[in-house]
């Protein structure tokens, strides 16, 4: 089945421990897309300035994304500036954020996407997610993705456009930020009351917990030695989760935790090189033997007969 994503599509400016790249693709859609595509057909929403280089959006239709629902607009590209440093490489620090044309973008989803099943609102305005929200007919599942610009910024919408998400996709310092609590677990729980009832939280090089309902799932993260660039984790994380559930076509608590590995197996690609220089290289063997690898790392046997120790 079909994912329609909306979300940023951007060109980023990134510092890492191993290195700095200027006007690089980036773009929470662009994430997103790249690692649902290995999964099911995705439906890009976007906005573009006219200085979006084409080869961009030839690489993505080369994955067969479908890009009907991308508009060039006059002006320029959405811009982000972020830095990671070796002591914390798990969150970025941005240090500019350009929203350019997506200030006056107005979505309007072409019609065959109105009837998309599987739907990510990805890290953009709440506004505008909800505005993609009120164009869709029933999906199945309706996920979303934020972060502490418009937690901060927006708090009002943000939580509007929550009331009507199944799932959300957020990192441990961001659900505390949004929760107002510093414990995950609690944190949660206060998420689940603004609506979402199924919480993937993102906690970088410690892996990802899943909260649904009243179960909870836990994945590590697949241990690197080298992490070239963490910019698009997040995105990754939802792409391959959303991709590998749109694929399957339904969703019960089985899916979801195998979701939650594929999500996994996509971030821990897309970290290991700087934009997509890594996933779009990426083929089938390489996705299945990291996926084993992956059940290879939490596998252990029952633990052997026989009494424990007693007291005295
Ligand atoms: P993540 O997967 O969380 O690392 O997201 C990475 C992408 O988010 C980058 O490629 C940025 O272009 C994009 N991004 C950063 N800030 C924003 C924002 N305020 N709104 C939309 N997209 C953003």
């Amino acid at each position: 089945m079909p994912v329609l994503v909306v979300g940023s599509v951007a060109l980023d400016s990134v510092e890492t421990p191993f290195g700095k790249r200027e006007e690089i693709l980036g773009g929470s859609a662009t994430y997103f897309s790249m690692a649902a595509s290995f999964f099911s057909p995705v439906r890009v929403v976007a906005v573009v300035g006219e200085d979006f280089p084409d080869a961009h959006l030839t690489m993505l239709t080369n994955r067969g994304v479908d890009l009907s629902g991308l508009v060039k607009r006059p002006g320029r590209t959405f811009r982000w500036k972020g830095r990671y440093t070796a002591q914390q490489l798990n969150e970025a620090q941005t240090l500019d954020t350009q929203l350019n044309v997506f200030e006056q973008f107005e979505p309007e989803l072409p019609e065959p996407y109105r009837a998309t099943p599987f739907v990510f609102l990805g890290n953009i305005d709440p506004v505008l997610q909800a505005k993609v929200l009120d164009q869709v007919a029933k999906p199945m599942l309706v996920a979303a993705d934020t972060m502490n610009f418009w937690i901060r910024g927006k708090l009002d919408d943000l939580k509007k456009t929550l009331s009507r998400v199944d799932l959300l996709f957020v990192n441990d310092a961001e659900a505390r930020e949004l929760a107002g609590e510093s414990n995950v677990v609690r944190a949660v729980r206060r998420i689940m009351d603004l609506g979402p009832k199924t919480v993937a939280v993102k906690r970088g090089e410690y892996g990802a917990l899943l909260f649904h309902g009243e179960k909870v799932f836990s994945a590590p993260a697949f241990p690197l030695a080298d992490v070239y660039d963490p910019t698009g984790a997040g995105d990754s994380f939802a792409g391959g989760f959303m991709g590998y559930l749109a694929r399957c076509g339904v969703v019960t608590d089985e899916h979801l935790r195998r979701a939650t590995i594929m999500g996994s197996v996509m971030a821990s690609f897309a970290v290991e090189g700087f934009s997509m220089d890594r996933v779009k290289l990426l083929t089938e063997p390489e996705i299945n033997t990291r996926f084993g690898s992956f059940r290879a790392l939490t596998q252990f046997e029952e633990l052997s007969p026989g009494p424990l120790r007693q007291a005295g």
